[in-house]
C-alpha cells in the first residue's frame, strides 16, 4: 500500500486525501497465531509539513486469531487510527525525541504505508483474544472444547470432578483394605 504525495511535497500545508486497500503481512515476526487473510482498507489524509509528509489514517479490516481459552481460530473485525511522519532520511537525529509519532522513509515521492499500518495493527490486537465473551474454553481435565461438546468429565467444574474421582478411588482403595483386614479378623 502506497500513496503518491509528490504533488504536495513541495507545498507545506497542502493535503491530499487517500483511500487504499491491501493485505498486511503479520507473520513476519513469528506471531503464527495471527493472520490477516483479507485486504485492509486504509483511508486518511497526507499533509505536507515542508520537511516531509504527515499521514493520519483510519484502518479497518479483519484479523484471524487463536482464542486464548479454547484455542480455536476466529475472525475479529478490527478498526484503529494510526499516524506517521514520512521523511527522506528517517534516521536523522532531529526526529528522535520529538514525540511519539514514528518516522518512516519517503521513497521517490511515495509513502509506503505497510509498516505504519502493521505497527498500529499489532497494538490493536488484544493480548488474550476471546472467540466470544462467554467462551467456555477447554475442559481442564480432558481438553475437550466445551463450546462444542459436553465431555465425560461432566459436572460443574472439570477439575473438581477429576479431583473428586481420585478422592473416591483413594477412599475405595482404603475401603478394600479395611474390608480385607476385617475378613481376616473374622
Ligand atoms: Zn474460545
Ligand atoms: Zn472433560
Amino acid at each position: 500500500m502506497k500513496i503518491d504525495v509528490s504533488e504536495i511535497i513541495e507545498q507545506p500545508g497542502a493535503s491530499i486525501p487517500f483511500f487504499e486497500t491491501g493485505s498486511i503481512e503479520l507473520d513476519a515476526d513469528g506471531k503464527n497465531d495471527i493472520s490477516a487473510p483479507d485486504p485492509f482498507t486504509v483511508k486518511g489524509v497526507a499533509t505536507s509539513t515542508g520537511e516531509g509528509v504527515y499521514v493520519q489514517a483510519n484502518v479497518t479490516g479483519t484479523v484471524r486469531l487463536a482464542c486464548s481459552r479454547c484455542l480455536a481460530d476466529f475472525d475479529m473485525p478490527i478498526e484503529f487510527d494510526c499516524e506517521g511522519r514520512f521523511v527522506d532520511d528517517p534516521d536523522a537525529r532531529e526526529y528522535e525525541d520529538e514525540d511519539d509519532v514514528e518516522t518512516y522513509a519517503l521513497f521517490d515521492g511515495y509513502c509506503i504505508l505497510d509498516d505504519m499500518v502493521q505497527g498500529g495493527l499489532i497494538l490493536s490486537i488484544p493480548m488474550k483474544p476471546l472467540c466470544e465473551e462467554r467462551c467456555k474454553g477447554l475442559c481442564p481435565a480432558c481438553g475437550a472444547n466445551l463450546n462444542e461438546t459436553q465431555c465425560q468429565c461432566a459436572g460443574l467444574e472439570g477439575q473438581a470432578t477429576l479431583f473428586g474421582r481420585k478422592l473416591l478411588e483413594a477412599l475405595g482403595e482404603r475401603g478394600k483394605e479395611d474390608g480385607s483386614s476385617k475378613e481376616k479378623d473374622v
